[in-house]
């Protein structure tokens, strides 16, 4: 019972957010009301920045209590974001995926690759950048770049 009390009375014990982004928000995203599905687009990344948006998500940096919620269909999504360099391959499907979502799309390239091939510049399987396929409205520097460098773009989408 001691523990039970403790439990109520403690309440959830997080790191205090950070400032909200305001005045740095999309103009596109301010029609979503702080609250942005997004689907990601692995296009030809070499899994860390992957690693970094799960990250991103998980409890310690907690991308949803920004208004942020991954989801499986971009029919569902107002955000893609977008991984790697993007291959011969998958430069059709990320074309096809931007299409699928609903009017406007906000696309995000994470980390080097998206924004300029990165270290797979030249490579005999590379199409180019993301931004080479589809508009881009956002970029997240790095290799990878940090959960908390995705959360804040995330942030600039939801203004939260
Ligand atoms: S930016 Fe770095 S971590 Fe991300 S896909 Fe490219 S090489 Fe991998």
């Amino acid at each position: 019972m001691g523990l039970l009390r403790k439990i109520r009375t403690t309440g959830r014990v997080a790191e205090p957010a950070p400032p909200a982004p305001m005045g740095e928000v999309l103009p596109q995203a301010r029609r979503l009301s702080g609250s942005a599905q997004v689907r990601c687009v692995d296009a030809g990344s070499c899994n860390g920045c992957e690693i970094e948006i799960a990250a991103a998500f998980n409890p310690v940096y907690d991308a949803e209590r920004y208004g942020a919620r991954l989801v499986a269909s971009p029919r569902h999504a107002d955000v893609a974001l977008v991984t790697g360099p993007v291959t011969r391959n998958m430069a059709e499907p990320l074309r096809r995926t931007v299409q699928a979502m609903p009017e406007p799309p906000i696309v995000v390239a994470v980390g080097d690759c998206a924004i300029d091939c990165g270290e797979f510049a030249g490579g005999y399987g590379i199409e180019g950048a993301v931004s080479d396929v589809v508009p881009v409205d956002l970029a997240v520097p790095g290799c990878p770049p940090a959960p908390a460098e995705i959360v804040a773009a995330l942030r600039r989408v939801t203004g939260r």
